[in-house]
């Protein structure tokens, strides 16, 4: 850090992303991603008139992606905001409305006790309950900022739409905020609540089901009036937040919704085998809404699983925090790929039980926080 760094921000603990080696020598079950290819409309949106295209800047409104959004969602083009991955919405939406302090659970998305610091928000920590369940009853007439993951992540958990509705109707002065980066694996979406409360925002992303998380790519939905809120905040941010190709790519993908709801069937019957055949290895898996698995064992520990594993070549998510040390967040990649995940850990498992394992003792390296 230079000297010249702002008081303010020298002491700040910023968000670690999970590991992306660039190596492609691992089987990469860490952040998240789809198994899956963006669908072949998006291959074909990028191309040389795209590349062209690229001298101007891009429409700040994003007026066609967002059109054909509104269209396809039943909602209005002002109900809508595009940004550079679901993640700036939440920024956004800390920005917006943490003036009297944000509440999240003790156990989610890492980035939002981030945020809350980056934009001075005081936060409540909202413990979940037992199983990592959350509990709407934890959230009724906060007064301050809500920000609930649902599905919940790293833990797979999720509330219920009647659930959701409690919370909304105990909370009229504040905004509640449900990102649902993982609902197309299994839940279902507060979206169609927008119309009947002016406290929600909806926020989702491309990065998961939609197999676009390199392009940055998230879309939040709400009333006109909070929508704008968030619209003068990006205005003031970075109006071009959306680049071309990306609202291109966006753009192509929703003309191919089968594909991806095909692939989100696939991932939902691989995350069934997979859940299965952990569980038959002494697992115990937290059951998951969403494209991971948050699994614990007694026959290892969960940092010395993780490294066992990524000496192996195979990358999975310890986050080195004390209520979830044990555990390890495992994202559903292809059957094939689960099925290798499988053997490898019965194999180091085998050698551990026998005195044996190669070097998979703890180390220090790689350790991470949520
Ligand atoms: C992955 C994830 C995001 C980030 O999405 P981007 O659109 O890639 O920024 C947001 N919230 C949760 C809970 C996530 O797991």
């Amino acid at each position: 850090m230079s000297r010249f760094m702002g008081a303010r921000y020298s002491m700040f603990d910023a968000y670690t992303p999970g590991e992306q080696p660039q190596d492609r020598r691992y089987i990469k079950l860490n952040t998240n991603e789809s198994p899956y290819p963006p669908s072949p409309k998006v291959r074909q949106a990028l191309n040389a008139d795209e590349v062209e295209a690229l001298r101007l800047y891009p429409d700040p409104e994003c007026g066609a992606l967002r059109a054909s959004m509104a269209a396809q969602l039943g909602l209005d083009e002002n109900q809508l905001l595009c940004g550079n991955g679901s993640d700036e919405l939440l920024s956004f939406a800390f920005m917006a409305w943490g003036s009297r302090g944000a509440a999240f659970a003790d156990v989610t998305y890492g980035l939002y006790r981030v945020l809350a610091d980056l934009h001075q928000v005081k936060v409540t920590n909202v413990p979940l309950r037992d199983g990592f369940a959350l509990d709407d009853r934890d959230y009724l007439g906060l007064n301050r900022l809500i920000v609930i993951a649902n599905p919940n992540a790293p833990t797979g958990r999720i509330l219920c739409l009647d659930e959701i509705e409690t919370i909304l109707k105990t909370n009229p002065k504040n905004l509640v905020v449900i990102d649902e980066a993982y609902i197309d694996f299994g839940g279902e979406s507060a979206m169609g609540l927008i119309g009947g409360y002016d406290n929600l925002l909806v926020v989702c992303t491309y990065s998961k089901s939609r197999s676009m998380a390199g392009a940055r790519l998230g879309f939040a939905m709400g009333a006109k009036a909070v929508i704008d809120d968030l619209v003068k905040i990006k205005y003031a941010t970075n109006p071009y937040n959306v680049n071309a190709l990306t609202a291109a790519a966006g753009l192509a993908a929703l003309h191919e919704p089968g594909y991806y709801r095909e692939n989100c069937r696939q991932i939902q019957e691989t995350r069934r085998w997979t859940t299965e055949a952990l569980t038959d290895l002494g697992f115990r898996v937290v059951p998951s809404a969403t494209n991971v698995i948050f699994v614990t064992t007694d026959r290892i520990g969960g940092s010395e699983l993780y490294q066992g594993l990524k000496q192996r070549k195979i990358l999975i998510r310890h986050f080195d925090i004390p209520a979830i040390r044990q555990y390890n967040r495992i994202t559903i990649g292809t059957r094939r790929q689960m099925e290798l995940l499988v053997e490898t850990i019965d194999r180091m498992l085998g050698d551990a039980d026998d005195g044996a394992g190669p070097g998979i003792a703890a180390s220090p390296d790689g350790e991470e926080q949520l």
